[in-house]
């Protein structure tokens, strides 16, 4: 399996090619070159097999340049019992006939992305030695992201992790996680700053060619394909316990609801479909950043700007555009990357929008790629987690909220519906207090971090301090 450019300029790549690199050099982002088909006998095969097994099968197939007994190994070692909790690795939960959540966020951060990035970290490591290569991580955060990294890659050999955060802002709960680490390959950097300046900061430090390439800065954001891949697998394993036990006379299809800011989650589910995995609808959950909501209802992409970036109470769907959002264009698109490199380079650049309203290939957004969309907001998210709480005594966080509101909006008498649980409530525990007047449950292994010794570093939201950090951490 080889990889292309959305972008349509840049030279087919295998897997671990592009495992250690960003964007293709021409601008675009990375896809297979061709979605491998499962048909029912493959589906029957896969159905009851344990996670890192699924896991194994699924990445064998675009993967073809690690020996499958490494690949396997890897698999096993990274979803274990141990790491996420339990046996299934996603369970689902039933919330009333036909409605399910699925628990994506029982790893170490408590976050769907510990899903993607506990394995990016395994592959990392593997590549890395094989290659006899080291790799400094740089990053900004404002929460999720970069925790599931540094838990990812805390003692892994040749990796360093710099990951910087606006000082103060994160939640304590969030800063306890991070900053609690005391791993000698990962470094805090508490930026004097908002997040929008530890994102440029990044960028400046990453666009220096020769510093890059004399320190080995790479990132580990969500167009990163092996993270994409990884979650590919989780709707597999979605949709065999949705329709365990289910007559299989005609091919059940099942839904999924999915909390979305930048479209990495659900463009792992657009991949599921296509690679024909019965699901009927992918329902795209917004919350008042409703970039993507506004596509799907209108055909009108256009990115926000930063003042009109609203702070929410699911911060990780916070979004002024959607990184992974090319992607999709591109299969929508019939893979004319000429097109979409004219869209997301010259239109995006010159007038921060596209409309494909009037395209033909717009409608089948909804008909071949089945996509809906629906939107949520600060007080929707409250109402869904007390009725939650009330009905079903299930406590959910914001950013599974919003994807239930949405989900319960959208569902088909007979296809049963899967909102994907993206966080754990005691991540955002002032709207729990909000909802339901008493603070959110938390896991045992997490009690009292917020007293545990600190590991960060404040600096000056300035391109040369943070410089001047990474060279003399690199030794
Ligand atoms: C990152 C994140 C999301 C958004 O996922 P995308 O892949 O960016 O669409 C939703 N919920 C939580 C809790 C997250 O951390």
């Amino acid at each position: 399996m080889k990889y292309v450019s959305t972008r349509g300029h840049a030279d087919r790549k295998h897997f671990c090619e592009i495992l250690l690199e960003g964007l293709a050099p021409d601008g675009g982002l990375y896809l297979p070159e061709r979605y491998p088909q499962v048909n029912e006998a493959t589906l029957a095969l896969w159905r009851d097999l344990p996670y890192h097994e699924l896991a194994f099968e699924i990445l064998s197939l675009y993967i073809d340049d690690i020996p499958a007994d490494d690949l396997r190994a890897i698999c096993r070692k990274t979803y274990t019992e141990e790491v996420f909790g339990t046996k299934e690795i996603v369970p689902l939960k039933q919330l009333e006939d036909g409605l399910y959540l699925e628990a994506l966020s029982n790893g170490p951060t408590l976050a769907f992305k510990d899903m993607a990035m506990q394995l990016l970290g395994n592959l990392f490591e593997y590549e890395l030695a094989r290659r006899g290569e080291e790799l400094n991580i740089l990053g900004a955060t404002s929460g999720d992201t970069g925790s599931a990294a540094e838990y990812a890659m805390k003692g892994k050999k040749g990796v360093r992790v710099f990951m910087t955060s606006p000082n103060g802002r994160m939640s304590p709960f969030q800063q306890a996680q991070m900053f609690s680490l005391q791993d000698a390959n990962i470094h805090n950097l508490a930026l004097e700053g908002v997040f929008d300046d530890c994102q440029d900061i990044v960028k400046a430090v990453s666009s220096d060619a020769a510093f890059k390439r004399k320190y080995r800065i790479g990132t580990v954001n969500s167009i990163n394909w092996a993270r994409l891949v990884a979650q590919v697998v989780y709707y597999f394993a979605g949709y065999f316990q949705a329709t365990s036990g289910r007559v299989q006379a005609t091919q059940q299809k099942v839904s999924f609801s999915v909390p979305s800011g930048n479209f990495g989650n659900i463009c792992a589910g657009h991949v599921a479909r296509m690679m024909g995995l019965p699901i009927e609808r992918l329902v795209l959950a917004t919350n008042e950043n409703d970039v993507l909501d506004e596509f799907f209802r209108t055909g009108v992409y256009r990115v926000r700007a930063a003042a009109d970036t609203h702070e929410t109470s699911s911060p990780s769907m916070d979004i002024s555009k959607a990184s992974n959002f090319e992607r999709f264009v591109f299969d929508l698109l019939g893979r004319d990357g000429d097109r979409v490199r004219s869209l997301f380079g010259e239109q995006l650049s010159a007038t921060g929008r596209f409309d494909l309203s009037a395209d033909p290939a717009f409608r089948t957004a909804a008909g071949s790629f089945g996509f809906s969309s629906g939107k949520s907001t600060h007080a929707d998210r409250v109402a869904t987690i007390r009725d939650t709480f009330e009905r079903h005594g299930v406590m959910i966080d914001t950013h599974t909220a919003d994807g239930l509101k949405v989900g319960r909006e959208q569902r088909q008498p007979g296809v049963p519906m899967i909102v994907l649980e993206t966080a754990l409530p005691i991540k955002f525990a002032a709207t729990i207090v909000e909802a339901l007047g008493r603070e959110p449950d938390r896991p045992a292994k997490f009690e009292g971090i917020e007293k545990l010794p600190r590991r960060v570093t404040v600096l000056a939201a300035d391109v040369q301090a943070v410089k001047s950090f990474i060279a003399t951490h690199c030794q």
